[in-house]
């Protein structure tokens, strides 16, 4: 037997329902808040993420999946949505919309990490981007979505955790003060902690090792290194935020993992699930450099990305959603072959008329139907007979209430749409 990858799921059952279901809830909000649907592909060149989250970066240095194709080009399958959206909007200059573009995605992204709960090497994240616009209404913005789709999915209890890096003069400020303070403690630090004080110091406030020890709790925090338009524009976002009664904390510890952010940073946990305050639900930030970076013109975007696997656990923790199954609504029944060309419009017309319907497809005897149609909680029978088909008519029986009733064909769709 040939096994699924290791640190890649199947999503089957119950869980495809749900995944379903956060997939129209995530396009129904994201329409509402007037963003596109972007596509990108899975793969793009290494060069896009060496130059985005950056060569330093624990995601580039250890986790990406790189091969190279059969035409000899270096290439990664994509460990997040933000690199290709951005080289999207630069390829096909996008950026010269005098408006902003809002584009939001759905996507699976790889990631070479040691697999555990919470934690694949294959998942999918939804999530926003906006390019082109550097108001604090626009984190705002973004923030407060994130914070309502997943409220929208009845996850209670919401927190988003935000600091902010501030701009360059802030963080390089900031990156001083910070090696300043490490320096006498850097080997007390993990391994990999002492090659991040050569090459990134930032990064040593999100390690995954040393972050409860009191070193990192004591470090300087970003928020006392923001000059003052930096400052300025964090308070403006808070009061935003405020505003839209966003529930929100000031946390100094978020940094976030990949080079390209600047300014606002957050994450999003819920306070009820005790696995998701380690394991958080989504995060993003702003990253105004990066467009430049990626030679595109000077330009401004913020995003966020919410991993579909944690939010689907979660939501398998909620009342509302135990059990979850997909019932259907109509189930046709039929024995001959006479009746069996009958089911088979019937079946089609219910279905084209968004009714959800099944038929016998195993040419079961009549108390085969009965059962399946009962294992599919079927709302409604619709039980042939070619006597009651010569005359125009079928049988309708209501499966909850046991009554039946004789419908004439051409009224059936309307008959069953007016009773569902
Ligand atoms: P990041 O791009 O690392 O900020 O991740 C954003 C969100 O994606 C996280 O909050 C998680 O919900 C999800 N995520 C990141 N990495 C993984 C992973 N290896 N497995 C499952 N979900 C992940």
């Amino acid at each position: 037997m040939i096994a699924k990858p290791k640190g890649t799921v199947d999503i089957t059952g119950s869980d495809a329902i749900l995944w379903e279901y956060v997939n129209s809830v995530v396009a129904t909000m994201c329409s509402a808040y007037n963003y596109e649907f972007i596509r990108t592909p899975i793969f793009e060149a290494s060069e896009l993420f060496h130059r985005s989250v950056g060569e330093s970066s624990d995601i580039v240095k250890k986790e990406t999946y790189d091969f190279q194709d059969k035409g000899g080009r270096n290439i990664t399958l994509r460990p997040e949505g933000t690199a290709g959206v951005v080289r999207s909007y630069i390829e096909n200059k996008l950026y010269a919309s005098p408006d902003i573009k809002k584009y939001y995605y759905n996507g699976t992204m790889y990631r070479y990490e040691r697999p555990q709960k919470g934690r694949l090497r294959e998942f999918t994240q939804f999530g926003v981007e906006v390019l082109g616009g550097s108001d604090p209404i626009i984190d705002a913005e973004v923030i407060s979505l994130q914070y309502r789709i997943l409220e929208a999915l009845h996850i209670g209890n919401l927190q988003v955790n935000i600091n902010s890096l501030g701009d360059n003069e802030s963080r390089d400020n900031y990156k001083n003060a910070l090696v300043k303070y490490l320096e006498p403690h850097i080997n007390d630090l993990c391994e990999d902690c002492r090659e991040r004080f050569k090459t990134n110091p930032l990064r040593i406030l999100d390690c995954k090792v040393d972050k409860d020890s009191d070193i990192l709790k004591n470090a300087p925090k970003t928020i006392d290194y923001l000059n003052k338009e930096s400052k300025e524009r964090f308070d403006t976002v808070l009061k935003y935020l405020g505003l839209l009664d966003i529930d929100y904390e000031v946390n100094p510890n978020i940094v976030r993992g990949l080079d390209y952010y600047d300014h606002t940073v957050f994450e999003i946990v819920s306070l009820d699930n005790e696995e998701t305050k380690a394991n958080v639900l989504g995060g993003g930030g702003r990253y105004n450099k990066l467009i430049k970076e990626l030679d595109g013109p000077e330009s401004y975007g913020i995003g966020f990305a919410c991993g579909m696997d944690r939010v689907v656990d979660t939501l398998k923790e909620i009342e509302l959603y135990k059990d979850v199954k997909k019932d259907i609504e109509c189930y046709v029944m039929y024995v001959s072959e006479e009746e069996k060309l009958y089911a088979l419009d019937i079946t089609q017309n219910l279905r084209l008329n968004g009714i959800v319907t099944e038929t016998n497809n195993l040419n079961k005897a009549l108390k085969g139907q009965f059962k399946e149609a009962d294992r599919l909680n079927a709302k409604y029978l619709i039980i042939l007979n070619n006597e009651d088909l010569q005359k125009g008519l079928v049988n309708v029986k209501d499966n909850r209430t046991k009554e039946e009733e004789k419908v004439d064909i051409d009224e059936l769709t309307e008959y069953i749409i007016g009773n569902l």
